[in-house]
């Protein structure tokens, strides 16, 4: 049986790692600031912020589910899995996550030689809001926008040069759900499907995709999620009755770089608990 973690939990969080914009370190000072007990940090595609927030958790007394948000595709879909407790040395994980960075770095190139044909924006611009080693992103594009005072904040620039629509943007390479699934389940680790009702019911995989990937060992459903829209917390309730899955609650809280607030969501214990006792890639860091 294993030792009850402390509530509460906030399952879904990024550092400077990926795209947040407080280091490891200071983010798990945040979360204890926060009255945050149990914290897991998901940077995108990558586990290089485990060690340095594994070692503020202890100094600061909470405890850290280290874990990783995978980027997948489904179709035109961008789907994002939450990957707890991997194995971080797991070959295949490691193969396929710097894959994807790797193609996260050839795109941004791109995206930021197109925009500087119509802004005063340079690659070195984009680089400078990025920590050495770190997964880029859109984010970081935005950032530099901010930075140049072409857009006021991330949100703007989403909005408006970062949106697909205005041909900038393409997407990078990335593994279909359900291949992610069945990596993150070879590696240890328990995978959750972060925030799948960003855009309500239509927009949402079909029940029969959310099936494929309970066959290839889903372990749960980020239901409680500010981008989740009602109706799609209702129709992901009624999955996880159906299959089985756990229901989590986070707040993807992405220091300055996003609206959302630590411990705006949660998870319940017992979930947290489930969590714990199926992975066995590597163990949390306990108070
Ligand atoms: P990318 O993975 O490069 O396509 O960028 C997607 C990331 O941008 C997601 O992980 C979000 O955290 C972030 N993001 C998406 N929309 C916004 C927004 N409106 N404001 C700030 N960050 C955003
Ligand atoms: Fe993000
Ligand atoms: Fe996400
Ligand atoms: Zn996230």
């Amino acid at each position: 049986m294993t030792r009850e973690l402390p509530s509460p939990a906030d399952l879904h969080t990024h550092s400077t790692i990926s795209d947040g914009t407080q280091s490891p370190r200071e983010l798990v000072i945040a979360a204890a600031e926060a009255g945050i007990g149990t914290l897991a940090l998901t940077d995108h595609d990558s586990t290089a912020g485990w060690e340095e927030a594994s070692e503020a958790a202890l100094d600061v007394g909470i405890a850290l589910i280290p874990g990783m948000e995978l980027s997948t595709r489904h179709g035109h879909r961008s789907v994002h899995l939450l990957a707890y407790l991997v194995d971080p040395e797991n070959r295949a994980l490691v193969d396929e996550t710097a894959r994807i960075r790797e193609s996260r770095l050839t795109r941004a190139e791109t995206i930021v030689e197109s925009l500087s044909a119509d802004f005063a924006i340079t690659w070195e611009d984009v680089r400078a809001q990025a920590r050495p080693g770190s997964t880029l992103g859109r984010p970081h594009i935005a950032d530099a926008l901010v930075a140049k005072g072409i857009a006021a904040d991330r949100t703007e620039a989403f909005n408006d040069m970062l949106h697909p629509a205005r041909g900038y943007v393409f997407p990078h390479y990335a593994p279909d759900p359900a291949t992610a699934v069945a990596l993150v389940r070879a590696a240890g680790g328990v995978a959750v499907l972060a925030h799948p009702a960003t855009t309500g019911r239509s927009g949402m995989l079909s029940e029969s995709s959310i099936c494929e990937l309970v066959d290839a060992g889903l372990f749960g459903l980020e239901v409680d999620h500010r981008e989740n829209t009602t109706e799609g917390k209702v129709l992901l309730r009624s999955y996880a009755r159906r299959y089985g899955l756990a229901a989590t609650g986070s707040s993807d809280f992405h220091g300055a770089g996003k609206p959302n607030l630590l411990g705006e969501n949660t998870t319940p214990s017992p979930v947290v608990q489930r969590i714990i006792a199926a992975a066995d890639g590597w163990t949390p860091v306990s108070p």
